[in-house]
């Protein structure tokens, strides 16, 4: 059977220190799976020098794909436009920030191959400020109740999808926060993984 290629699509606005130890966790993180697979960073409108980082790291390297916009336009703009140009059979997306540990990615892969359409991180023991934790407590509770979807942490970064999914999306706004929800109520397979999720070293 030909193996499915493995898209990751990471936004970054002003990441400058995060790219290059990102990537270099990301590969060894993937090179042991044999799948062939590409990465898409979507450059939304950084200030500092993501952008430059990004092209010295492309230099070379068939695998990376750079998109960068003109301005900010926010993480749901950066996640759709990865989603139209990627070419994977699996997708993943994941943050620029470092707090999404890469290691993970045999653990998302594996419950999608199980049959899941779509994984979506839970970050259970959770390394933000206290007023970032409480709104997005508050927030996933709510959707719990009002949708009936049962996932503990929608707006995690860290996600793995089939094609299928992210061809059903169409985000903008603050949509992206939403996504496992979108997905259950077109009747895909939604479940979640628990995450090691790390602070942020660099950036905000
Ligand atoms: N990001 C982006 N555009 C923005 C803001 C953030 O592409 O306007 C990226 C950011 O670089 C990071 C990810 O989206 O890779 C999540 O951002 P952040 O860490 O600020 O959010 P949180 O961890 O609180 O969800
Ligand atoms: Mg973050």
């Amino acid at each position: 059977m030909k193996k499915p290629i493995l898209s990751f699509i990471i936004p970054a606005k002003d990441e400058q220190e995060n790219i290059i130890p990102l990537y270099e966790e990301l590969i060894a993180s993937v090179k042991n799976l044999n799948y062939p697979f590409e990465i898409i960073f979507v450059d939304d409108g950084s200030t500092d020098k993501t952008l430059e980082k990004l092209k010295g790291l492309k230099t070379g390297k068939r695998q990376i794909k750079i998109i960068s916009f003109r301005g900010n336009f926010g993480k749901s703009m950066a996640l759709q436009t990865g989603f139209d140009q990627c070419k994977g059979d699996i997708i993943f997306t994941l943050d620029a920030d470092l707090q999404d540990n890469p290691g993970e990615i045999p653990k998302f892969l594996e419950k999608i191959e199980s049959g899941f359409d779509l994984v979506s991180g839970w970050k259970k023991k959770r390394y933000d400020p206290w007023d970032k934790v409480l709104p997005s407590k508050i927030i996933n509770f709510l959707a719990r109740i009002l949708t009936g979807v049962k996932i503990h942490d929608t707006n995690c970064g860290f996600k793995a999808y089939r094609r299928e999914v992210v061809r059903s999306l169409n985000l903008y706004g603050d949509l992206y926060r939403f996504i496992p929800i979108f997905a259950a109520k077109q009747n895909f397979k939604v479940g979640e993984v628990v995450v090691d999720h790390r602070p942020r070293r660099f950036g905000k």
